[in-house]
């Protein structure tokens, strides 16, 4: 469990960017929480996990968060958590669910498809790495 909370916040777009992760970035802290975030989710299918549309525990440690509100650009709160609640309705959940990673990836796996993402998380700047729909691809797969 390392140092994460349990239940752990996670906002639901983050669900989607956990997927695509290889280890980019906006600062070292931030990759290195998401890093454990990522290993958490993906190995330990009963951590608990509350899915959130706001600041979550990876928000927290991000250079663009200011006073629990992303500040990437002008326009970033609302944008990003319009994106949670596009989430949250494609998965049938309300905020404050808490969940099990096993649960909330048979969810996402059924719920999502490459298009879908590709028009949730159009003006991403990760978006045309295209490492976050080939995440989709290899949970889908698996
Ligand atoms: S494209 Fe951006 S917002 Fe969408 S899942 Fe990837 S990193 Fe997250
Ligand atoms: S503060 Fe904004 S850019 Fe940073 S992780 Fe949160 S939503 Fe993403």
């Amino acid at each position: 469990m390392g140092d994460l909370a349990s239940p752990l916040d996670i906002r639901a777009h983050h669900l989607l960017c956990i997927l695509g992760f290889r280890g980019l970035g906006y600062s070292q802290e931030f990759v290195a929480k998401m890093g454990k975030v990522v290993e958490e989710l993906t190995s330990n299918s009963t951590f608990p996990i509350t899915i959130i549309a706001g600041c979550d525990a990876i928000c927290r440690s991000c250079p663009h968060n200011k006073n629990d509100r992303c500040r990437k650009k002008a326009d970033s709160e609302e944008r990003v958590r319009a994106k949670d609640l596009a989430v949250l309705e494609r998965l049938g959940l309300e905020a404050g669910t808490q969940i099990t990673p096993a649960e909330v990836w048979g969810r996402v796996k059924e719920s999502f498809s490459a298009n879908e993402i590709r028009k949730i998380c159009r003006k991403c700047q990760w978006l045309e790495l295209g490492y976050c729909v080939e995440g989709l691809e290899k949970l889908q797969a698996g």
